[in-house]
Formats: C-alpha cells, sequence, structure tokens
C-alpha cells in the first residue's frame, strides 16, 4: 500500500517536472506549452493533448527550497517591487536568471490567465507575455455578480473559443467525450480530496501532509492517477490514531507557509491543533452540470475566491463549523490581499499573523508567539460565557 502512493507520488511528480531545464536548452518540445494560472479549465488542455505549467505552484516549490530571496531580489533589482504578490516576484526572478530548484518550466506557446482568483494574476501574465512574445488569452469570470443565464452563456462562449484557439495551437481536434473524462478524473479527484480533509479534523494527522498533498489537486486534477492517490492516502489516514482532544482546536485561514518545513508555525502552536484550513478546500471545485461545457462554467466561475462576500462568509463558516475549530489563526497575508478578506465576520476569537506565504523576511515570530497566547487565552473566555 504504501509502495503504491509513494510510486503514485513519483510517477505524478515525474510527469510533471520531466521537461524542466530540457528545453530551455533549445530542445523543441514534443507538445505545445501553455502556462497557467491555478483556476485555469486544464481539462481542455490536458483533453488537446498539451502540456501545461503553474508558475504560482513552482513559487512554492522554490521557496520551499529556500531559494526565494534571492530571486526575489534579483526581481526587485528589474523591474517588479517586493510589494507584489511574492509568488510573481520569486518567479520573475528564477525566469530571469534562468535558475530554479528544479530547473525551469518548458518556454510557454500560450499563457493562459484567469480572473476567477484575483486581478494580479491577468497583469502578471502579461509581464509573462512581453518577455515571451507569446499569446496570451484572458478568461474572465463573472462570478456571481450576473446572474446564472447570462454568466454561463459569457464564460461558455470564452471556453469554446479557448478550445478554438488551442485546437489550432496544438493541432489536435477535442473530442468531447475526451475532454468529459479529464473532467470526471477532477472530480473524482475532488471527492477522494475532500474525504481526506474529513480525517484531518479527526485524526493526528500532521498539517504539513495535507499542505504538501493538496499540490496534486492543483497541478494534475484530471490525471486519474491523482484520485487512486488519495484514495490510498485516506486508507493510510484512516489507520493514525484519533486527535488529541486536550489541544485547542483551530483553523488555518490562510495559505500554507512555503517556506517553512511544516507550512505553518508549527513552533507556536504548543498547545493547540490544526483542525482545518481554507487552502486545503480551494479546489474542491463543484464539476455539476448536465454537459462537460455547463461542468466547466460550474467549476471556474464558481471558485471560491471569486464569490461575493456573504457567500463567502457562508461557506467558510461551514468549513470551520466542520472542523470544530475553536478559533482561527488567520493570516494577513502581505501578498494577497483577496485572501485576508474572507476572514470577515466568522464570529470566533482569531489571531491575526501579519505575515507572507513565500518571504521568510516578513514575520516577527515573537510577536506571533504572543498573538498565539492571546487566542488561547480569548478562546477560553468565550468557551466559559457559553
Ligand atoms: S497569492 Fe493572492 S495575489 Fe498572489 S496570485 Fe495568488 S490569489 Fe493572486
Amino acid at each position: 500500500m504504501e509502495q503504491s502512493m509513494i510510486r503514485l507520488q513519483a510517477q505524478l511528480m515525474k510527469d510533471y517536472y520531466k521537461d524542466f531545464s530540457r528545453y530551455a536548452k533549445g530542445k523543441k518540445p514534443e507538445c505545445k506549452i501553455a502556462w497557467v494560472t491555478a483556476f485555469t479549465p486544464v481539462e481542455i488542455l490536458e483533453a488537446l493533448g498539451m502540456d501545461y505549467y503553474y508558475p504560482e505552484s513552482y513559487a512554492a516549490v522554490i521557496a520551499a527550497s529556500g531559494k526565494e530571496q534571492e530571486l526575489m531580489q534579483e526581481c526587485e533589482r528589474q523591474h517588479l517591487t517586493a510589494d507584489c504578490c511574492s509568488y510573481s516576484c520569486c518567479f520573475e526572478g528564477c525566469v530571469s536568471l534562468e535558475k530554479g530548484p528544479r530547473g525551469i518550466p518548458p518556454k510557454p506557446d500560450v499563457l493562459i490567465a484567469t480572473n476567477n482568483q484575483c486581478n494580479t494574476l491577468p497583469n502578471w501574465w502579461n509581464i509573462l507575455a512581453q518577455r515571451y512574445h507569446v499569446p496570451l488569452i484572458i478568461l474572465d469570470y463573472p462570478g456571481e455578480y450576473v446572474s446564472g443565464d447570462y454568466a454561463y452563456d459569457y464564460v461558455r462562449k470564452q471556453h469554446e473559443d479557448l478550445i478554438f484557439k488551442l485546437e489550432i495551437l496544438s493541432g489536435n481536434k477535442l473530442d468531447m467525450s475526451v475532454l468529459d473524462k479529464m473532467i470526471r478524473n477532477s472530480k473524482n479527484s475532488v471527492q477522494a480530496w475532500e474525504r481526506i480533509v474529513d480525517e484531518f479534523a479527526v485524526r493526528a494527522i500532521r498539517p504539513t501532509e495535507l499542505f504538501d498533498g493538496i499540490s496534486f489537486l492543483i497541478t494534475a486534477r484530471c490525471k486519474e492517477e491523482t484520485a487512486q492517490l488519495y484514495v490510498l492516502m485516506q486508507e493510510e489516514f484512516q489507520k493514525y490514531s484519533m486527535a488529541d482532544l486536550t489541544l485547542t482546536p483551530v483553523f488555518w485561514l490562510g495559505y500554507p507557509l512555503w517556506y517553512h518545513k511544516d507550512r505553518y508555525l508549527s513552533e507556536i502552536f504548543d498547545g493547540f491543533r490544526m483542525v482545518g484550513s481554507n487552502y486545503i478546500t480551494w479546489w474542491n471545485l463543484d464539476y455539476s452540470g448536465d454537459t462537460p461545457l455547463e461542468r466547466l462554467f460550474q467549476a471556474y466561475n464558481y471558485t471560491f475566491l471569486n464569490l461575493k462576500q456573504n457567500s463567502r462568509t457562508k461557506k467558510l463558516m461551514e468549513c470551520i463549523k466542520r472542523s470544530k475549530a475553536a478559533g482561527t489563526v488567520t493570516l494577513r497575508n502581505k501578498s494577497c490581499k483577496c485572501d485576508f478578506v474572507s476572514a470577515r465576520n466568522i464570529g470566533l476569537p482569531q489571531a491575526e499573523l501579519e505575515i507572507d506565504m513565500i518571504d521568510r523576511m516578513y514575520l516577527d515570530t515573537g510577536k506571533a508567539r504572543r498573538q498565539m497566547e492571546l487566542l488561547k487565552e480569548a478562546i477560553c473566555i468565550v468557551s466559559e460565557l457559553i
């Protein structure tokens, strides 16, 4: 069992990283390459036999390998200030110096950005388009701000146009039944991952295992092996002991800290246990609908960060309630304001930490420790009042 998990992980990693740097040295790729943002309908690209890479994810890998400072400084020397999203600064430094822990991703033939997450991404992709002189496709998802039928028509047309352009680029014709299969794979991956998230709330699972484990749902959600891996992971987690209920349950509201060996501030978690995180539910996309295009619309138009504040609060509250957290550790992320505002009105004591998910220099551990002590006191007071 353990061996199969390792084999599946290794296979997915190998598939993703096998061509890093290889083509930077002038070798011609075997298929067309896209660089995409984290909530791009990659099922279309997979069905067309294209390869795709995620600059945001690679920035996380760079920080995990301890290389982010040099690359962020290079980026600042060139054009972007360190106040911009650290994912972009870190990755821009990487492609400027052609240097990264696993090399650099194969050069793109097309860039695809979506705004269902934030507006930084289309701007960042514009910078990449200037660097590589390749077509840039921006998908505009209106979210809940436009009524259902109109939004569906608007997004469907963009997806059809994307298919048309990528068919020309890749030289392949989209087979709807293959697209349907890719969407089913994604759906299976999401369902298997949701079961893992449920285990996390009740068992002694290290948060690191989920913060790292979700990477496959991001970069390989429509590959069959991802759901297989998650089913095995869940079986493995079911063998873990139950969580220590004497520890105070808290919800991690924000990104993992990619530079940290545990991906969260484990050193200030004395007496606490993490029971949930919004980050590990962001890719639980809802692929419901009768046709492949309806399913893609539903999944990518209504991503968590593309919802209105009220809906976000409602979803977040459901998530926190399910985890049985008594308080939250809320990250006021230097890079990402849109994530932080999700935490409004959640009605629980919060420790609000100033932090960045990539830039390790932007952290005062002493202050964070004091905030956690205050959080513990606040939770005690609230529980006495109930
Ligand atoms: S971290 Fe925030 S600002 Fe940066 S790309 Fe992600 S969603 Fe956008």
